[in-house]
């Protein structure tokens, strides 16, 4: 890794101080953590001519349970997220999400907003600036030609964050700040499925919060990750879910996935599943659809029809696991 480039340091103390600074200089970036940012911009992937700083911002690592939303501060850490007690039950997706994510070391300091809006990754992007100059460059990032699908003409890197499935499961919205007020959107609305401009955010738009529906009765949620190494990696296809079972037919359900696409993928037709009964054949079902919707590229390690074969796979033990738990054992 080289050294950081030059950029000026601001420390607002609030939010709406930061979407200011934001407003004033278009090469102003965020830094919350700076876990994903920094390493980053040490590989040369960025030279932002300020880094809005947001550790002093006052109240933003506060989570609030009431009666129809839970509400969580964008600065929350991912350590605190992965043993908050009130998170251990119905939505315990997020704190699985949360405990999943990097090392032990970044948890603590990594937090909820900075998981959400971290970049996009991909073998030929997350490299040094001398390895993709020898490589000319790609799409995403300086060059002509994505190495990944050189025929067409749009970036794939995938979409790899542990938090944002679980909280699309559990149907979150986000607040996002700027000089021209604010704005909630589902958070699944905040991403685009393209590589290079995933996030549908404006440049000086803040996010602030994260609004969930207070969990209803009897809800049950998971979230799971394969990875190359166990201790610390990023997801080659992670899964999070979110279901209630009622007299054993499906209430709700709601699945995610990361690390296939280049957003975080909330699963369609999962609707046609309620009313019907949670077993083999659900489960089954469940995962050809996975298979069909998920679209990994060839931007890790693995190849990506393993990393979709492992993507349904991930959803239907899931599914299995949360029925059992419901008291409806399936076999996967
Ligand atoms: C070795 C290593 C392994 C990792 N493994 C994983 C992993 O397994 N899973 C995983 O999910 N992540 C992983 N990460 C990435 C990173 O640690 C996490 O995504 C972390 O949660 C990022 O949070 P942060 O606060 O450090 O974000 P930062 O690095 O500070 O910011 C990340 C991005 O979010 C933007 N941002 C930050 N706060 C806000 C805000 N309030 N509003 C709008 N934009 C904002 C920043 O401008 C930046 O673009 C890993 C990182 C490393 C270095
Ligand atoms: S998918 Fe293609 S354009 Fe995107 S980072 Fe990888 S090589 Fe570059």
């Amino acid at each position: 890794m080289e050294r950081m480039p030059e950029f000026e340091l601001s420390r607002p103390a609030s939010y709406a101080e930061a979407a200011t600074l934001l407003a004033a200089e278009p090469g102003a970036r965020l830094l919350a953590g700076g876990t994903d940012l920094v390493p980053n911009l040490r590989r040369g992937l960025g030279k932002p001519s300020r880094l809005v700083d947001l550790g002093a911002v006052q109240g933003q690592a506060g989570l609030v349970c009431g009666e129809q939303h839970w509400t969580l501060g964008a600065g929350i850490t991912l350590a605190r997220l992965a043993v908050e007690p009130r998170l251990q039950g119905a939505a315990v997706a997020l704190a699985e999400g949360a405990r999943a994510a990097a090392g032990p070391g970044h948890r603590t300091v990594a937090t909820l907003a900075g998981n959400l809006c971290q970049d996009t990754r991909c073998v030929y992007y997350n490299q040094s600036e001398w390895w993709r100059q020898a490589n000319d460059y790609c799409l995403k990032r300086g060059g002509q030609t994505c190495h990944v699908a050189p025929q067409g003409s749009r970036c794939h890197a995938a979409f790899s964050g542990d938090v944002a499935p679980a909280l699309i499961a559990l149907d979150a919205s986000v607040d996002l700040l700027s000089a021209r007020g604010t704005r909630r959107l589902p958070l699944a609305d905040c991403y685009r499925d393209d590589g290079a401009a995933h996030l549908t955010l404006a440049s000086d738009e803040v996010l602030t919060r994260i609004v969930l529906p207070a969990p209803a009765a009897g809800l049950l949620s998971g979230y799971r990750k394969a990875r190359a190494r166990g201790s610390m990696d990023f997801a080659l296809a992670g899964a999070a879910c979110a279901l209630r079972v009622q007299g054993g037919e499906l209430a709700s359900l709601r699945i995610a996935l990361t690390g296939t696409n280049s957003h975080p993928l909330l699963l369609q037709g999962t609707e046609a599943f309620v009313g019907s009964p949670l077993d083999e054949a659900a489960v089954a079902a469940l995962g050809k659809l996975v298979h069909k919707q998920v679209s990994p590229m060839r931007t890790t390690v693995m190849q990506s029809h393993y990393r979709r074969l492992v993507a349904a796979v991930q959803v239907q033990r899931l599914v299995a696991e949360l029925a059992e738990r419901a008291g409806h054992a399936v076999t996967a």
